[in-house]
């Protein structure tokens, strides 16, 4: 049996790039850029609630990571430092150096160091801290949205859900859609480029990980305004191209979870500069509806009817 510290050192302990002291004492030492603030998150993902028991480990450790990322890109901050604490039910070295494999390709995709974490027996669990850094005072919060201000949506919302609906085999989907929607769900990819350049830009932004409705809520709450959403102007229609029912379609656009993409306001002046930033990144933008004074959430149909939009997200104890 391999001890913790074989495990540890075999599996995540690996050259640093921008780290003092990296895995092996008893803390990392990272030095912050002058005039830089830390965003800090932290996500857990469990086993039967998060992802199934069975998952491939590669894939695993590609989104253990991926999702705080994404919590980083829609701070508008670049990630830089992660921590893994890790509950492993037995010591099966195949799974952990997929996982390990899977992890470190996304660390290196984004340019993230694992600079330290716990490695414990227990129920399958894995909780990464990420670290970012952000020009002081320019990080796009939940909180600054106003009246009048544009709604965008980034990417395709949706694929995710109706990935995990084919799985549970209550989508039918054709094989290229099946793809792109697995892949949607198991390989996220946080927009760390498209936060970076929407600094300046944006004035309110979160990543949708439990819906685009319910965390849109999150940000009326922030900025405490209300917000019309253009059912026409959603990218519903690639959806539908999957050869998925319509009402399980809209059902994934407007509450599936765990796409990732970015939601975010920013004033009309910003049309053309985001309609450009989009094509510059090759990633559709979509001004989905705009923020209003009233505090609540309105959906307007394409025959132009207005009602309200429940904004039911995951919610865990919901
Ligand atoms: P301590 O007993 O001081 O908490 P540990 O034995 O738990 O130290 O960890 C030894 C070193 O390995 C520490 O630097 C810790 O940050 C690192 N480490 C432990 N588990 C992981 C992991 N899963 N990924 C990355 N680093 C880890
Ligand atoms: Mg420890």
């Amino acid at each position: 049996m391999p001890s913790e510290f074989d495990l540890i050192r075999r599996h995540f302990d690996r050259a640093a790039t921008h780290c003092d002291l990296a895995v092996g004492d008893d803390a990392a030492l990272m030095r912050p850029r002058a005039g830089m603030q830390l965003a800090v998150s932290t996500d857990m993902l469990v086993a039967g609630t998060h992802f199934f028991a069975d998952a491939d480990p590669a894939l695993l450790g590609w989104k253990t990571l991926a999702v705080n990322v994404s919590d980083i890109a829609a701070m508008g901050a670049e990630p830089r430092w992660a921590l893994l604490a890790i509950a492993l039910p037995a010591a099966d070295e195949t799974w952990i150096a997929a996982f390990a494999g899977g992890l470190f390709d996304c660390a290196q995709t984004y340019g993230v160091d694992l600079v330290g974490g716990d490695t414990t027996r227990g129920p399958l669990n894995m909780t990464v801290t990420i670290i970012g850094e952000v020009p002081a005072g320019q990080a796009i919060t939940r909180g600054g949205g106003r009246a009048g201000d544009d709604l965008w949506v980034s990417g395709q919302p949706g694929r995710a859900s109706l990935g995990l609906a084919a799985l549970r085999g209550e989508a039918s989907l054709n094989d290229d859609a099946r793809r792109l929607c697995l892949d949607a769900l198991h390989r996220p990819q946080p927009r760390v480029a498209l936060g970076l350049a929407l600094r300046g830009v944006a004035s309110a932004m979160l990543d949708v990980s439990d819906g685009l409705l319910g965390d849109l809520g999150h940000i009326l709450e922030r900025s405490r305004v209300g917000a019309i959403v253009d059912i026409a102007a959603l990218p519903l229609a690639p959806l539908l191209a999957t050869g998925a029912d319509a009402i399980l379609a809209r059902r994934c656009l407007l509450s599936g979870g765990d796409d990732y993409e970015l939601l975010f306001s920013a004033p009309p002046a910003q049309r053309e500069v985001i309609q450009e930033m989009g094509r510059r990144l090759a990633l559709p933008l979509h001004r989905i509806g705009c923020l209003t004074d009233d505090t609540g959430m309105l959906l307007r149909e394409s025959d132009g009817t207005l009602h309200p939009g429940a904004a039911a997200g995951y919610d865990h104890f919901g």
